[in-house]
């Protein structure tokens, strides 16, 4: 038997327990020396305009485990949202994100793209989160006007007030906001009306099945139609072939992500795929 220290004290398992369990508890006491040691790393993947011209990227974590290799954020990050780690790790994807902001704000070429960062509901609730967002800009020296943080319809569903003040307070310094996999939680038409969104994100589920199914094409429609109405811009997000892209054009939608554009790759990766030279 063999104890390990989860966010509810502590818990006790043997070596016959599921599979899975065995490898969330691994996940959990790994993820805390992970920290400790600096294991994680951000990727970045390319978002675009009609055109294929890079407008920015979305930052998205990888674990660098030194004996399993690239852990992929789907593993990881919702055990650190319920263990808590959530907090210092989103605070150093946060801070990790400005200082490649700022980099790119050194260089004419690279200084008009902008930074995606994502926001669990966790850091979002805690009191002191907007000090956090200005100090990581501060003293990093990235701009502003390039951060835009995505946030899910979950992140949502605490007090909204409180939200909206946060939001409202980092958009005086020109932070942008845009909604994470829309159309997949469980967002009121009314709080949505309240936001201060800058940006609707067409969930992937849509644009892979809109081609297959007219319902995903009809919510992908709406999802335009509603951003258009309430004077946000939209980006489809997973998007893997021409056709999905060329079917989200007819129905008014310019801004794309997915494995058509690029996978999501190291900074380097992205700077050489830029500046066009290899
Ligand atoms: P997300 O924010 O919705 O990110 C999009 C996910 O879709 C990414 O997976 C990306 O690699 C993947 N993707 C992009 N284009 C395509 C495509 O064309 N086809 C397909 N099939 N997939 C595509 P990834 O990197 O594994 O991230 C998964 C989720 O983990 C993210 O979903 C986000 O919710 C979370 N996450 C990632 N990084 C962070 C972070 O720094 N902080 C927090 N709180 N969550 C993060
Ligand atoms: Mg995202
Ligand atoms: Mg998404
Ligand atoms: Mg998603």
């Amino acid at each position: 038997q063999a104890k390990i220290s989860g966010s509810s004290g502590w818990c006790f398992f043997d070596t016959s327990m599921p599979e899975q369990v065995r490898e969330r508890s691994e996940i959990d006491a790994g993820l805390r020396i992970a920290l400790e040691q600096d294991q994680f790393v951000l990727h970045y993947q390319p978002q675009v305009d009609d055109d294929g011209r890079i407008l920015g990227a979305e930052a998205l974590v990888r674990w660098l485990h030194p004996q399993q290799g690239m852990i992929s954020p789907g593993r990881f990050v919702p055990i650190a949202e319920q263990n808590g780690l959530i907090l210092p790790l989103g605070n150093w994807v946060l801070w990790a994100a400005c200082r490649q902001l700022a980099h790119w704000a050194d260089d004419p070429r690279l200084a008009h793209l902008t930074l995606a960062v994502n926001v669990s509901a966790n850091q979002l609730a805690q009191a002191d989160f907007v000090d956090r967002v200005l100090a990581a800009l501060t003293e990093t020296g990235a701009p502003a006007k390039r951060l835009k943080l995505e946030l899910t319809e979950s992140a949502l569903a605490q007090e909204i007030e409180s939200v909206i003040d946060k939001m409202n307070q980092l958009k005086e310094h020109g932070v942008s906001f845009s909604l994470d996999d829309f159309g997949t939680g469980y967002s009121s038409l009314n709080y949505l009306n309240r936001l201060p969104l800058d940006q609707l994100k067409i969930d992937q589920s849509f644009v892979q099945g809109m081609l297959q199914d007219t319902n995903s094409a009809e919510i992908a429609q709406m999802i335009v139609l509603l951003a258009e109405r309430m004077g946000l811009s939209v980006l489809a997000e997973g998007v893997e072939t021409p056709d999905q892209q060329v079917a989200l054009q007819k129905r008014g939608c310019h801004q794309f992500q997915g494995y058509l554009f690029g996978r999501p790759m190291p900074a380097e990766e992205f700077e050489r795929m830029l500046l066009g030279r290899d």
